[in-house]
């Protein structure tokens, strides 16, 4: 038989737990977060509800369970230890029509203690029906990457606004729609970003305006890191999961696309057509187009947008064109390459400070600093490197970087075919050619380089060194 889910409203109703410790702890901490009147039956109290005891907020009721006990609650809730006691709570609470939850026994459990994805005043509540908690505790894992935490604030707006939004919208599907677009749109949008006055204001003049329901077209500008799925941001799964188009680099990897939304559109903007990159105007104009056309539109670069990314280039070309937009960060190449490298950036020994740099781009290599970039002591971390290893050690060198000074490069960094080259300076060039480096791929030159070599840790290449299999 299956089980009646039910929200129970406890507010100042008496509620008995027997036991003192640890599992009774947690049930009286959402017992009292219910406001019910929490009555504790036990001869040892831990800290905690010993120290709600003495703040009367719970009632210490005697030590050892007495039938009287259960005479005027509406639940009792058995966290001890002693099965034979709690199975004897269980057949008097049934006889005194007292609903009983034994801990971890659904056999004597009448109710059961779901578990809670909490969004207050949005709950989702889990259960297995005593099946299998474990799984259902991962069930609420699952779903507590994947709601906002701002869904809460939005069903509380909602609750504020709900006579006006009913009698505004009398039709059921058009008021379906309009809270279609509360969740979709700019109010969830500003919940987000931490302007709840902003998104009331949204809210109301969506109420005051015409027949319409407001567009909602807007563009997430989202980090996807470096390629591993793992690295991706909770933020930006999310943006994944609300897209109704993605607009895609070439190095946001298959695993990541995976992700999305199963009907988003995907256009591939990274593509070499004849051997170019799409246009950065022609990307610029779909995204107006879509996001005009009222679309939920992902821009979904590599590592992070901003880290020469040209995520800047087109949040000015949003806020010229009144499109609004959330950034989402991403794990950027040099961070993630040089983690799954087994190389700190920076190191109290090693690098006092890191420069992220490219060798691709507007301003030659001629027009950097290169004295400084040359100074010893600090980690470089070049993007867009493949063609300009051997002018770039070039430089270096001229500059006094010490030619002894360590490298690595790192390609296809935290996937599959991650591989890491590692010598120093005089010898990158040779090397790079040797072992034909191609791209994506990031340049790490900097004492701090030379770690890897000894603590690499990701994919086959690290087998020697893998702290797991030297620990074994
Ligand atoms: N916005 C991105 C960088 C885009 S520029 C970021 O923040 O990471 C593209 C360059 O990033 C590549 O040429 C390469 O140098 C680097 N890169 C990106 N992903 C990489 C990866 N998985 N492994 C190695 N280098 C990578």
């Amino acid at each position: 038989m299956g089980l009646y889910p039910l929200f129970a409203d406890l507010t100042g109703l008496p509620v008995l737990v027997l036991g003192g410790g640890a599992v009774a702890e947690r049930k009286i901490t959402a017992l009292l977060a219910a406001g019910a009147k929490v009555r504790v039956g036990a001869s040892v109290l831990g800290a905690a509800v010993a120290d709600w005891v003495a703040q009367g907020r719970i009632e210490h009721i005697g030590d050892s369970f007495e039938p009287a006990w259960l005479d005027d609650v509406w639940l009792v809730i058995a966290a001890t230890d002693d099965h034979a006691l709690n199975a004897r709570v269980a057949a008097l609470a049934q006889e005194k029509r007292v609903f009983a939850n034994v801990v971890d026994d659904a056999a004597l459990s009448r109710f059961q203690v779901p578990a809670v994805v909490d969004r207050a005043p949005l709950t989702v509540a889990i259960s297995t029906a005593g099946a299998a908690p474990v799984l259902a505790r991962r069930v609420r894992e699952t779903l507590e990457c994947q709601l906002d935490p701002a869904l809460g604030d939005l069903v509380a707006l909602a609750q504020r606004h709900r006579p006006r939004i009913a009698e505004r919208w009398p039709d059921l599907a058009k008021r379906r729609a309009f809270y279609d677009w509360l969740h979709d749109g700019p109010v969830m949008s500003l919940l987000r970003n931490r302007q709840p006055a902003l998104a009331e204001q949204a809210l109301l003049d969506a109420l005051d305006a015409g027949e319409t329901i407001p567009p909602k077209g807007s563009v997430l500008l989202v980090g996807a890191g470096p390629g591993d799925p793992g690295l991706l941001t909770l933020r930006a799964l999310r943006a994944l999961n609300q897209a109704d188009v993605i607009l895609h680099d070439q190095l946001a990897s298959e695993a990541i696309l995976a992700l999305a939304r199963r009907d988003a559109e995907r256009i591939d903007v990274g593509k070499r057509c004849g051997g170019r990159h799409t246009a950065q105007e022609h990307i610029h104009q779909l995204l107006l187009e879509h996001a005009r056309a009222g679309r939920c539109v992902v821009r979904l670069k590599g590592g992070d947008p901003f880290i020469f990314g040209r995520g800047g280039e087109e949040m000015e070309f949003l806020r010229r064109h009144g499109i609004p937009y959330d950034i989402v960060p991403g794990i950027t190449a040099a961070v993630a390459c040089a983690a799954y490298a087994g190389i700190p950036l920076t190191h109290r020994d090693h690098a006092r400070s890191l420069h992220l740099l490219t060798g691709h781009g507007k301003d030659s290599l001629e027009a950097m600093d290169w004295p400084a970039l040359a100074q010893a002591h600090q980690t470089l971390a070049v993007y867009m490197c493949v063609t300009k290893l051997a002018m770039f050690t070039q430089k270096l060198l001229e500059n006094g970087r010490h030619p002894d000074t360590p490298f690595a490069i790192i390609e296809n960094g935290t996937r599959a075919q991650q591989r890491v080259l590692n010598g120093v300076l005089r010898e990158l060039p040779e090397c790079a050619r040797q072992h034909a480096v191609s791209s994506p791929a990031l340049l790490i030159v900097g004492e701090v380089a030379a770690m890897t070599a000894t603590h690499a840790w990701f994919g086959e290449q690290a087998k020697d060194t893998s702290g797991h299999l030297a620990a074994l």
